[in-house]
């Protein structure tokens, strides 16, 4: 079987070959909203709602990393709905995890909720003990965010299976190389490309992937018919920060569980939340479906005052909301009313070189 090393090398020369000279290395930006028909239309270029060949390419490198068909949406949130809208009627249940991502559950109950959806939620630490027999789809967000708790993402997927129902991954975090839920049972998997998959911080971005074709149809049907579709600008740029992909998030895990664990022993910190830590709770599940800790770190320092001055001490901390770019960045979650200690940052570590980054860390926290 093709290692996850050797699909990576296969993706990063697919789109070369792919160019109509098969000379340029990068693959054109198709700006157009109308193609040349002949008298019987056929085929994906007939209207640029429909496809268009920088989306091609880049689903098509997508395809290869997930092992699956992908779909490209112009952000995150587009994708969620996509699966959503293209998946669910009146009269079904879902069951979200009330530690994702804050919008998806915005989603479900201001859109889905008035259509008769029932839309429940239970906490990722305690997925594993919730009956999860009753739901038409089942969404998983692991690690979750931002406390950093796992979900068993085979064996709930295979509950959720056997019972009829559809299992969706937010596989955001970790990324096509840092987990893969297709491969441990998942239907579906969504994902915020605007985060460490692009990873360069300058653009929104979204895919589905599923090995079900007629569930793949459903979602591109979506797309073509609600218009939610990406630029082909933004496309070309989501490939071209994916070709680094597997540089950048080595670096970036790797990174963070060596300041994990320093930052662990240091005396201004109360507590680090990392799934590559032996003191995680989920450690052995983490060692088991992730290939790394990942590059997120829950930090908890003294309290507001000191999670703030800790920002702003360190020259390599970006305040922002976002995660997964190649600049290191921190925030302090209750600003946004998260159910944490007034002191907890999550910090998205970067690309810095790390003994750098650790040394500015360092200085921050003693300042
Ligand atoms: C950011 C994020 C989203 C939404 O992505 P957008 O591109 O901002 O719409 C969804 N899920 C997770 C886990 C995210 O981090």
């Amino acid at each position: 079987m093709e290692s996850a090393a050797e699909r990576f090398a296969r993706m990063l020369h697919l789109a070369s070959k792919r160019t109509p000279d098969n000379a340029a290395f990068a693959p054109p930006i198709v700006n157009t909203s109308i193609y040349a028909l002949p008298p019987d239309p056929s085929g994906a270029y007939q209207y640029a709602r429909w496809g268009n060949p920088t989306w091609t390419a880049l689903e098509e490198a997508l395809g290869v990393l997930e092992d699956a068909e992908a779909v490209t949406f112009p952000s995150g949130m587009a994708a969620i709905a996509a699966v959503f809208y293209a998946t669910l009627k009146p009269g079904d249940r879902v069951l979200l995890p009330a530690d994702g991502y804050y919008t998806t559950r915005i989603c479900a109950d201001r859109y889905l909720a008035p259509m008769g959806i029932a839309v429940e939620t239970v906490a990722t630490a305690r997925l594993e003990a919730c009956a999860v027999e009753d739901y038409r789809l089942v969404m998983i967000e692991t690690p979750s965010n931002p406390l950093l708790d796992l979900a068993d993402i085979a064996a709930t997927c295979a509950r959720v299976r056997a019972a009829g129902g559809l299992s969706v991954v937010d596989n955001t975090t970790m990324t096509p190389l840092g987990q893969r839920p297709l491969d441990l049972g998942a239907d579906l998997v969504v994902s915020a490309d605007t985060k460490a998959l692009n990873g360069h911080s300058d653009v929104l971005f979204g895919h589905v992937a599923a090995r079900n074709a007629q569930l793949m149809a459903a979602v591109r049907d979506w797309r073509r018919i609600v218009g939610a579709i990406p630029g082909p600008f933004e496309s070309w740029l989501v490939h071209r920060g994916l070709e680094t992909l597997e540089v950048r998030f080595a670096r970036m895990c790797a990174s963070a569980q060596a300041l994990a664990e320093r930052l662990a022993a240091h005396p201004a910190v109360h507590e680090v939340r990392y799934p590559g830590l032996p003191g995680h709770p989920q450690h052995a599940l983490a060692r088991r479906q992730m290939t790394s800790g990942g590059a997120l770190i829950g930090l908890t320092l003294a309290d507001k005052a000191a999670a703030e001055r800790f920002i702003a001490a360190c020259p390599l901390l970006r305040p922002a909301t976002s995660f997964g770019g190649v600049h290191s960045s921190a925030e302090r979650r209750a600003r946004w009313g998260d159910q944490v200690a007034e002191g907890f940052l999550r910090v998205s570590i970067g690309c810095e070189p790390t003994e750098v980054l650790w040394q500015a860390l360092e200085r921050a926290l003693s300042a």
